[in-house]
């Protein structure tokens, strides 16, 4: 029997100046159909860094699959300097039942590094850390609000690691915030091996969002010019992204309807009143007010909520 030709091997006949598609099969459905997970790879005409865009990692998140699936349309990812490795959508099975995880039940994003052995999304999660990882530098992850969460444009690193807080500015969203590397994620399992990926946020899950979109797209046209990678003289550099050094959640002290009369990316005051949350018979009005000065980065959509829900997200700067 002939021996298929592994990852590596189609990644490394890729010859300087050209692309290639590559499916990396992950398993047959109860059906019998193959399940692969389609990989772009460009490598420019120079030797240079090593860049990786995936999307979808959550399968009901569907801004980032669209902001690749545009870059690639537009044939945008071809650098002049380094490769350029996009995954427009990692977790297919989740993306065919507009669900965020796995048929297992399993969160793709918390279970890193995986194995050949495991779930299916141990399987997945080890294809990506033994077949990607190794070939690249670094990388941003594209994901959404979960759970009727809409988030307002955001780059979440570690703001102690020069590397991380240089790239978010390079790709300058309109946020930058402090998140802490969650285990058995797919950015921890990229920080283990010395490589930083950074989680863009934008959006909420199963709704496409044109700010979301369009900030990401913008997002990867200004780090693969500062990155040298692909000098565009007609994007706009100006972008200057607020620093969130804390982020806190306000929560529902007590259920109703929540009726908010702020948006995400709105700057608030001490005191503002941000929210209502009625009762369904005009007995009752709630007022949520902010607690301190801040923006509004995050909003629960869910009209019904009960007590200790998480409803508006505050990052301080
Ligand atoms: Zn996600």
């Amino acid at each position: 029997m002939i021996k298929k030709a592994t990852f590596q091997e189609k990644f490394d006949l890729i010859e300087k100046g050209h692309y290639r598609r590559i499916d990396i099969p992950i398993a047959r459905l109860p059906s019998h159909t193959l399940i692969d997970m389609p990989v772009f790879v460009y490598k420019g005409k120079q030797e240079g860094h090593s860049l990786l865009l995936t999307a979808g990692i959550h399968g009901d998140e569907i801004n980032g699959v669209v902001t690749l699936r545009r870059l690639i349309s537009e044939k945008y990812l071809m650098p002049d300097i380094g490769t350029v490795i996009a995954i427009p959508l990692v977790n297919i099975y989740g993306f065919l039942q507009n669900s965020r995880d796995l048929p297992d039940g399993k969160d793709l994003n918390r279970s890193f590094p995986g194995s050949q052995g495991g779930s299916i999304a141990s399987q997945i999660a080890y294809i990506l850390s033994k077949e990607i990882l190794p070939n690249i530098d670094f990388g941003i992850d594209f994901h959404t609000g979960g759970s009727k969460i809409s988030n307002y444009p955001q780059i979440r690193c570690v703001l102690s690691d020069e590397k991380n807080v240089e790239l978010a500015h390079y790709f300058a969203p309109p946020f930058i915030m402090e998140s802490d590397l969650i285990d058995k994620s797919f950015r921890k399992e990229a920080a283990k091996n010395k490589k930083s990926i950074l989680v863009y946020e934008g959006g909420e899950s199963l709704r496409l969002d044109e700010l979301s979109i369009q900030e990401g797209v913008r997002g990867i046209k200004r780090l693969m010019h500062h990155l040298g990678m692909k000098i565009n003289k007609d994007i706009d550099l100006s972008r200057k992204p607020i620093i969130l050094q804390k982020t806190s959640w306000t929560r529902a002290k007590i259920g109703g309807i929540f009726d908010f009369h702020v948006l995400t990316g709105d700057y608030v005051k001490q005191n503002q009143i941000l929210a209502h949350i009625t009762d369904p018979y005009g007995s009752q009005k709630y007022s949520i007010k902010s607690t301190k000065n801040g923006y509004v980065i995050g909003i629960n959509h869910m009209p019904v909520v009960n007590s200790g829900d998480a409803l508006l997200h505050i990052g301080l700067e």
